[in-house]
C-alpha cells in the first residue's frame, strides 16, 4: 500500500516495536533454550510495548526456511551449531512492520565459519537492495541485486520465497519483491511500504512445503457444523484476519478440540494453512528482513540504533 501521513507515523511506531522485539529475541536465543519459551516471551514483549502482533513470531532452524511455529508442548531446544531465523511482525491499527534476523553461535560450533558466510550473504543482500531503493526502481532490479550479492558468496537465493508489499491488516500483498532477477519492470512508488527479505542457502535455492502446519489465516466465512469448529472460529475472528498459530488457541481450548476444529475449518475452506517450508536439498538457510518505506532516502522502519 501507499502510506498517507497518518499511516507513516503508525508504520514508524510499529517498526520501532518490531525492531526492539528482534533485539530482545536475539538476546534470548542461546544454545539450550526452548524455542517455544522464547517465542512466548517475545510475544509478551510486543504486547508490553503496546504493539499488536501482526503474525505469530516464528523460529525456523537450519534447513527450515520459514513458518515454523511450535505447538505448546514442542520440545525443540536450540543447539550451538544451529542457524536460527527469528521472524516477527507488529502492527499499529493494521499498519505492519515485518522483520527477521539470523542468529548463529561462536562457542562450541565447528560450523561457525560456514554458517557465518551464509548469514552474511543474506545480510549484505538486504543492505545492497535497500541501498538502491527509490521511487521508480523496478522489482527486477532489486531481485538482480539480491541474486548477485548472494552469488558472490557462492550461495543461492531462495527463488520461491520473496519480499512483499504490506497492506492494512494484510501481511502479504502486491507487489512481490523477488530474490532473483525476474526482469519484472513494475516500479516501486513513493511512500509504498514493503518488506524485503533475502534468503541465502548452500542448498538448491528452493523450498517445499512440509507437513504438520501450525500457522493459519482466516480465508472466508462458510457454515460450519460442529460445536468444536464454531468455538474455534469465534476465537479466530479475534485475530482480525491476520495469521494465527495453533498454540494461541490451545492456551484457551483443549488441544484435541483445537485439532478437530482446525481440520474441519480447513476442509471447508474457511482457513488457509501455511506449512513449514524446508530447503529442497536440505541446505542451511539464512534470512534477513526489514520493512522499508520507499523514498529517495528510504525509511527503514524496523532499523534500531543500538
Ligand atoms: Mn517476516
Ligand atoms: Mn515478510
Amino acid at each position: 500500500m501507499i502510506l498517507n501521513d497518518e499511516d507513516i507515523d503508525k508504520a514508524k511506531l510499529a517498526g520501532k516495536i518490531a525492531g526492539k522485539a528482534i533485539i530482545y529475541g536475539r538476546k534470548l536465543i542461546k544454545p539450550g533454550v526452548k524455542v517455544v519459551d522464547v517465542l512466548d516471551q517475545i510475544e509478551d514483549f510486543i504486547h508490553q510495548n503496546n504493539g499488536k502482533i501482526a503474525f505469530p513470531a516464528q523460529i525456523s532452524i537450519n534447513e527450515f526456511a520459514a513458518h515454523f511455529c511450535p505447538l505448546e508442548d514442542d520440545e525443540t531446544i536450540i543447539k550451538s551449531t544451529d542457524m536460527v531465523k527469528l521472524d516477527l511482525g507488529v502492527h499499529i491499527d493494521g499498519i505492519i512492520a515485518d522483520n527477521a534476523i539470523t542468529i548463529i553461535f561462536k562457542e562450541d560450533n565447528d560450523k561457525y565459519e560456514e554458517l557465518n558466510t551464509i548469514k552474511k550473504a543474506s545480510e549484505e543482500a538486504l543492505k545492497n537492495a535497500i541501498d538502491i531503493i527509490k521511487p521508480g526502481i523496478t522489482l527486477g532490479e532489486i531481485g538482480l541485486m539480491i541474486q548477485e550479492t548472494i552469488a558472490n558468496y557462492d550461495l543461492s537465493p531462495i527463488k520461491n520465497l520473496s519480499g512483499h508489499g504490506l497492506g492494512k491488516y494484510s501481511v502479504h500483498e502486491h507487489p512481490t519483491i523477488p530474490n532473483f532477477n525476474t526482469n519484472d519492470k513494475t516500479e516501486l512508488k513513493e511512500n509504498q511500504i514493503i518488506a524485503i527479505e533475502p534468503f541465502a542457502t548452500n542448498g538448491y535455492g528452493m523450498v517445499f512445503e512440509s507437513k504438520n502446519p501450525t500457522l493459519f489465516s482466516f480465508s472466508k466465512n462458510r457454515p460450519v457444523r460442529s460445536t468444536y469448529a464454531r468455538e474455534i472460529l469465534s476465537e479466530i475472528k479475534k485475530f482480525e484476519n491476520l495469521p494465527f498459530t495453533t498454540r494461541w488457541l490451545t492456551k484457551k481450548i483443549n488441544p484435541g478440540k483445537v485439532k478437530l476444529g482446525l481440520n474441519e475449518l480447513k476442509i471447508n475452506g474457511i482457513i488457509h494453512e501455511y506449512p513449514p517450508l524446508i530447503e529442497s536439498k536440505r541446505g542451511i538457510v539464512s534470512q534477513t528482513e526489514h520493512t522499508v518505506i520507499v523514498r529517495d532516502k528510504p525509511v527503514i522502519t524496523t532499523l534500531i540504533d543500538e
